[in-house]
């Protein structure tokens, strides 16, 4: 069994957009976005709800985002006031606990175990704080409550936008067991649909499988995902955030299907770059693993990567290969380097540039 602890996941509800429109009142009730113009191949940062009734969604090319919804109103992003807004919030959240785990400008894990604020009770405070939110910057947010990470993360979602979901840990199992996979973070679409293949939909299909299987099937991860679906995750909430990954990607303004020009690219732009921007973490830190990134023309995503302790440009042309060959021939949107770090507990990479 998991140690329990009182865990709440806070997530902005639309957050860039819903800053927009707070600041803009001429938006409201009308399909907005945050994100790239579309000359440039930008992508969609964030959307309101109304937009996303047309099928628009975060991370969707502009282009695409404008033929599924030809009146999208698409506002710049003014990283600035978003931080600004950022660090309110955690003010906020400081009130309640010390122990806060920011993942991104809008979200974050507050362990509000110790927390003596209305008796203890977990729901309340997730309640309270999302008014304090509301009072002190017009913005609404959502929660999850749960006794672990990544279960009040999928809380946070149930009941989105405005609105929050609770998990006992008298609930765990029965959450866990009618729970999509895709829920559970770290299953993105190449992991997906491994497991729908497999036969494995739901929590109950993992908890009736062995680990071993699992482990096959996904490498390292599928222990990992085996745990989550016995309802088990011991992560801890980390105030420091320590990066786990350096990475540079490129979204080319036409699809390359040519290996050749790939290569090129990252040879001569993307791996400078990111020697470039490691090199303040190399000082501290190793290298621990190399890897590729590449999203092909119908938006799937694939990542290769190898353990290395060093730039090995060899080794970055071996991952290149063999994550095109996943492709089956389609063509490349975006290719990416990364570097993993050692000693890391971020499961995220942060992006060099929000709108792609
Ligand atoms: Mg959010």
């Amino acid at each position: 069994m998991s140690i329990n602890r009182k865990i709440i996941h806070v997530d902005m509800d639309a957050f860039y957009v819903s800053v927009e429109i707070r600041d803009n009142p001429a938006l409201v009730g009308l399909p907005v976005a945050v994100g790239g113009n579309s000359d440039r191949r930008g992508v969609i940062a964030t959307c309101n709800y109304e937009a996303r009734k047309f099928g628009v969604r975060s991370a969707m090319a502009t282009a695409m985002a404008l033929k599924k919804c030809p009146n999208l109103v698409i506002v710049p992003g003014r990283m600035a006031e978003y931080k600004e807004v950022s660090r309110q919030i955690r003010e906020i959240f400081e009130y309640y606990t010390p122990l806060i785990e920011p993942l991104s400008l809008d979200e974050a894990y507050l362990d509000v175990s110790d927390c003596t604020e209305f008796q203890g009770s977990a729901t309340l405070i997730a309640q309270q704080i999302r008014r304090d939110i509301f009072y002190k910057t017009g913005l609404t947010a959502s929660a999850g409550i749960a006794p672990v990470k990544f279960l009040a993360k999928v809380a946070s979602d149930e009941n989105k936008p405005n609105g929050q979901f609770v998990i006992t840990p008298d609930q765990v199992v029965e959450f866990v067991k009618t729970m999509p996979l895709e829920k559970i973070s770290g299953v993105g679409k190449v992991t997906l649909k491994k497991l729908h293949d497999a036969g494995l939909f739901v929590g109950e299909d993992v908890r009736n499988s062995k680990e071993v299987f699992l482990s096959q099937l996904l490498g390292s991860y599928g222990a990992v995902l085996w745990a989550r679906c016995q309802g088990i995750d011991n992560r801890g909430v980390e105030t420091e955030r320590v990066r786990k990954s350096v990475g540079v990607e490129r979204t080319f303004s036409e699809d390359i299907k040519d290996l050749s020009v790939l290569k090129q690219i990252m040879h001569e732009k993307l791996i400078p770059e990111l020697k470039k921007r490691a090199q303040s973490y190399l000082d501290k830190r190793h290298i621990g693993k190399l890897g590729v990134k590449l999203k092909f023309n119908d938006f799937v995503v694939t990542t290769k990567e190898q353990k290395h302790n060093q730039f090995d440009v060899a080794t970055f042309e071996s991952l290149l290969v063999e994550a095109l060959s996943r492709g089956e021939g389609r063509a490349v949107r975006l290719l990416g380097v990364h570097i993993g770090l050692e000693d890391s507990v971020v499961d995220a990479i942060e992006q060099l540039s929000l709108f792609g």
